[in-house]
């Protein structure tokens, strides 16, 4: 018999292609990793070292599923973004060990409640909120590294009711995928079932509730979502 004072949560996962599904630990996110993305939002890119967000666990919504237009927002973002599954235990990684923890890739969508990030940012206020609210993180099949390698290039687009908003190559990262897990193992430790969203590239904009969006990355996959 189960000790629990409730019924324990639903374990949050995303679909592998080609069947099983991936149980997620956690969610972590990279900030301001294409240049162009950090010119539109105010600032001058360089190497400073890569930051580091996250987003609850359950914020996860499996491609095809609809995302509620969520609360206390005018001014809903889209960001399209390279997303990393790992699959095994990474503390203090050196960039040319980090291939060897990562289970595989997935297009994901970081939403985020940009009036509200705007505010917390002007205030000094943390800006969790504005980044992981309920369903923020709609996110596409899982495909194995086993199967695809660690891909460096690839195009990346997203597009709003068939029109065309971001497009990039996600060899333009600031970061490359290495060397923000490795940076992220040096703050935290890694387990199997982490994602990382790896930072969206120049074109984020509102979105209006009935948009429906399509995002892809060339030799990894999709995603799809609707918003409610
Ligand atoms: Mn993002």
């Amino acid at each position: 018999m189960s000790d629990f004072i409730f019924a324990p949560p639903p374990q949050p996962f995303a679909r592998v292609r080609g069947g099983g599904r991936f149980a997620v630990r956690r969610i972590y996110c990279v900030g301001r990793n294409y240049a162009e993305h950090a010119r539109e939002m105010g600032h001058e890119p360089g190497r400073e070292p890569p930051f580091f967000f996250d987003k609850p666990a359950d914020a996860l919504v499996i491609s095809g599923a609809g995302v509620p237009y969520p609360p206390e927002t005018a001014d809903l973002h889209h960001e399209i973004e390279l997303v990393v599954a790992i699959g095994g235990e990474a503390r203090d990684l050196a960039p040319e060990a980090v291939p060897g923890v990562i289970y595989g890739y997935a297009v994901g969508i970081d939403l985020t409640r940009r009036d509200l990030q705007a505010a917390a940012k002007k205030a000094g206020k943390p800006w969790d909120l504005s980044k992981g609210f309920d369903a923020s993180a709609p996110i596409g099949e899982i495909v194995p590294a086993a199967q695809i390698g660690h891909p460096k290039a690839g195009k990346i687009t997203l597009s709003v009711n068939d029109t065309l908003r971001q497009s990039a190559d996600i060899a333009d990262m600031i970061w490359s995928v290495p060397e923000a897990i490795a940076a992220l193992s040096r703050s935290v430790t890694l387990r199997p079932g982490d994602l990382l969203f790896t930072g969206t590239p120049a074109g984020v904009a509102a979105l209006a509730r009935g948009d429906r969006l399509a995002g892809t990355i060339d030799g990894i996959g999709r995603v799809d979502t609707t918003i409610l």
